[in-house]
């Protein structure tokens, strides 16, 4: 499939994990690329490998919680490439932390990053958008966005937020040709899962919240990015879907 032949997808958190398999997603139907992350080394690590196999590739290191770095990447990737079809607001981060330790600097980080981030990054995309007379916008979410998880109450809050953002935008945004949607995946193996629990932590999830036996991978979650962005998904907007394995069906 060449589905997205002659568009511009914006990837933020594009080096590793969820974003590098989104970006090897869009790159092999198509896609023109600006990828943003303010992980230099993974970043262009990602960018070499599409490069190498053809892929049309811009690299920007920036941190999405500084809404003047964003605005200045969105002109310069929208000078560079003519227009943006398609933003993938992927970039986060998370840990643990009982909700009676959350000290103001960590539960603003989070926040910043995964909140605030999203919305310059969105907000950004989303005013080239309307002036170039449509485009996609894809939030990354969570099942924690959803429903409620021990030990991160700074990381839920910032997703359920990003959820409440998604719709809001999909209502303003209709009118001016620009779908807003965001997926909540479950469980899935990145270096930030792996960062935070270990493989008998893992196992035992699995049996016991999982239906489908097992942790997601990036690639289960880039095809559902994908589809959103694409014209079999031209009626949806304001939707949240879920890539989690089944485990919010109990
Ligand atoms: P990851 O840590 O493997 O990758 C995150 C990427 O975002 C990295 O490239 C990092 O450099 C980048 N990033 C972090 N902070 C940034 C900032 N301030 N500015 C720019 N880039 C920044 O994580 P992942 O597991 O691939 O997660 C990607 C997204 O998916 C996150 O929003 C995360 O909350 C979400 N998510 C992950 C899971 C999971 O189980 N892994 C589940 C649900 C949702």
């Amino acid at each position: 499939m060449n589905r997205f032949a002659g568009q511009t997808v914006m990837i933020t958190g594009a080096g590793r994990g969820i974003g590098k398999a989104i970006s090897c997603r869009f790159a092999g139907e198509g896609a023109r690329l600006a990828l943003l992350s303010d992980g230099e080394a993974d970043l262009l690590e990602t960018a070499g490998e599409l490069a190498q196999a053809g892929a049309e590739v811009m690299t920007y290191v920036v941190d999405v919680s500084d809404q003047q770095q964003v605005e200045k990447t969105v002109e310069a990737a929208a000078a560079a490439f003519g227009r943006i079809d398609v933003l993938v607001n992927n970039a986060g981060i998370a840990w643990e932390e009982p909700v009676l330790d959350i000290k103001p600097d960590h539960w603003r980080k989070i926040i910043d990053v995964n909140l605030n981030g999203m919305f310059w990054t969105a907000q950004a995309v989303a005013k080239r958008m309307a002036m170039q007379g449509g485009g996609a916008i894809i939030n990354m979410a969570s099942t924690n966005g959803l429903v409620g998880e021990a030990n991160y109450a700074h990381y839920n809050a910032s997703k359920g937020g990003v959820v409440l953002l998604t719709k809001t935008m999909a209502i303003e945004l209709g009118a001016k040709g620009i779908r807003v949607n965001a997926v909540c995946p479950g469980y899935i193996q990145t270096p930030m899962s792996e960062a935070i629990d270990s493989p008998e932590f893992i196992r035992e999830y699995v049996r016991a919240k999982i239906p489908l036996g097992r942790i997601g991978k990036p690639e289960d979650v880039a095809g559902v990015f994908a589809f959103l962005a694409s014209a079999d998904a031209a009626f949806i907007t304001g939707e949240t879907i879920v890539v989690d394995g089944g485990q919010l069906a109990f």
